[in-house]
């Protein structure tokens, strides 16, 4: 009967002990997960920011968002003369604009590579910055050139007024509605392009809606 008892009693340890263990495996491994830094960070959260271009950014209707592809048959904006997928992102003005000035700011620090007129924007800046340690171009177009104090190779920083927006329907924007055509490039190769003619070249562009502060 001891003998029984003993048996039994010994069963019953063995059994606790392999429970005890199983357990505590378990909580070193959730201990071993949580130490691992979580993954699929969301890209808005801890992530660069850009100063906004233009005061009430996120008010502005944005008849062409980054990406969007266009062509003169299915484009919000009529008449349309091109067609592709839209590197930039497009800030349209309040219906009392048309005749105000419209300031615009610079979205990151970095020095003014280029101030000049380009067919398609008209008034057009282009400046180079970092972001999230990568070299990259900023376009800023459809803006009234002899507005613009900024000089080529001039250090300017973010949020430092750049100039206003061109009078719509003239050369200062190029005959385009007003409104602010902001474009990121990455590298540091200045590319014009408004639109590119293949989706996956969209993958050298950043939407800065993303990233504004
Ligand atoms: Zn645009």
């Amino acid at each position: 009967m001891k003998k029984i008892i003993l048996l039994i009693l010994v069963i019953l340890t063995a059994f606790g002990l392999v429970i005890y263990l199983g357990k505590n495996k378990q909580n070193s491994q959730m201990q071993e997960q949580n130490n691992n830094p979580p993954q699929n960070i969301p890209e808005s959260n801890d992530s660069e920011k850009f100063s906004s271009p233009i005061d009430r950014w996120s008010e502005r209707i944005t008849k062409k968002p980054f990406g969007i592809y266009i062509s003169p048959n299915s484009s919000p904006i009529q008449p349309e003369h091109f067609s592709g997928y839209h590197t930039g992102s497009d800030f349209e003005i309040f219906p009392d604009e048309e005749d105000k000035d419209v300031e615009i700011k610079t979205v990151c620090s970095g020095k003014l590579l280029e101030k000049r007129y380009v067919s398609g924007y008209g008034g057009t800046i282009v400046q180079q910055c970092e972001f999230e340690n990568q070299d990259i171009t900023v376009l800023y177009g459809h803006l009234k050139l002899s507005s613009i104090g900024i000089n080529i190779n001039q250090q300017i920083f973010a949020g430092d007024k750049i100039g206003i927006l061109g009078k719509g329907f003239s050369s200062e924007t190029d005959g385009e509605r007003k409104h602010l055509h902001i474009s990121i490039h990455k590298g540091t190769n200045i590319n014009l392009a408004g639109y590119v003619q293949n989706s996956g070249q969209l993958s050298n562009w950043i939407d800065i809606v993303k990233y504004i502060d």
